[in-house]
């Protein structure tokens, strides 16, 4: 063996410069979290920033590396402090974003807000103030009328100023323009809105693990249902042909039934002839997957 036994595998060396990961390798190539000290060969989890801890003889979260030199120690400290101070601008600089944000200076609605505010207040407010309303009609509907003309004004200007945000965000990150009608979307703009100001949008490590995972496991579910319903009533394949932007010639398989329309599967067949026979094939395979029994025509 030219390795010795010592020697760490390759898959739990981390690709990344982060100066943790030159004390230590993961214990699982498929997990983040635990990790092998390379000095004193003590396994804790928490990554590589508990790595940084151990050798640095921080305490609180971890041990003391025993084995790491005083130049060792130094070098992680800096680097731990070093990531405190990029979080630590980060989070102002997230704040100091947001703070930039009035959408009602944006919009040039301020005076007109206050217009609004001050009609809605009433004066005084005496057992006597609804017979006098009622003897001026013709006032109170004026003052109704003017109320909702500025009201849409405000929404005009504020609506306009937020799509603003919301293009620039589009051009910014190139979202191809078709995203805007996607029912996804609009539900997300809903949400938003009924949380309020303040919300703080998800991590590239929230998305790209557990929100991703939850996603799967929500969209398992409901094929679930969707699967009962054709064990139930049956069910239509339904298959086309078409071309992407690339020009790939792709084939889907959608499944109908009366819960709804369900994609199944899709092939390049750009290489393929579309022959009855290749049809028949991908088809067929489709149906077995399915369960011949529960297609319906
Ligand atoms: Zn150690």
């Amino acid at each position: 063996m030219d390795n010795p036994p010592t020697d760490t595998p390759p898959p739990l060396k981390r690709n990344s410069n982060d100066v943790g990961w030159e004390y230590g390798v993961l214990c699982d190539a498929r997990s983040l979290d635990k990790v092998k000290c390379k000095l004193c060969g003590k396994e804790f989890s928490g990554g590589v920033f508990r790595m940084k801890e151990h050798i640095a003889h921080l305490k609180g979260n971890v041990s003391a590396c025993p084995v790491s030199s005083k130049e060792d120690q130094e070098k992680c400290k800096k680097a731990v402090l070093e990531g405190k101070n990029k979080k630590n601008l980060k989070r102002k600089h997230e704040e100091a974003l947001r703070a930039e944000v009035n959408i009602s200076k944006d919009s040039g609605t301020e005076e007109l807000e206050r217009e609004l505010g001050a009609l809605k207040t009433p004066h005084s407010q005496g057992p006597i103030d609804q017979y006098v309303s009622s003897i001026n009609p013709e006032a109170s509907l004026a003052a109704h009328t003017r109320q909702q003309s500025i009201h849409d004004a405000i929404s005009k200007e504020k609506t306009h100023v937020v799509r603003q945000y919301c293009s620039r965000w589009l051009y910014h990150t190139s979202i191809p323009f078709n995203a805007i009608d996607n029912d996804s979307f609009r539900l997300f703009c809903e949400a938003l809105g009924q949380f309020g100001p303040g919300w703080v949008p998800p991590s590239q490590y929230q998305l790209r693990e557990p929100l991703l995972i939850e996603e799967q496991q929500r969209t398992k579910e409901k094929l679930k249902i969707l699967e009962e319903e054709w064990e139930r009533e049956g069910c239509s394949l339904m298959t086309d042909a078409w071309s992407d932007m690339k020009r790939r010639s792709i084939m889907n398989l959608c499944v109908n039934s009366r819960g709804g329309t369900c994609f199944l599967s899709s092939k390049d067949t750009s290489k393929d002839s579309h022959t009855g026979e290749f049809i028949f094939n991908y088809i067929d395979q489709c149906i077995e997957d399915i369960g011949a029994d529960k297609i319906v025509q």
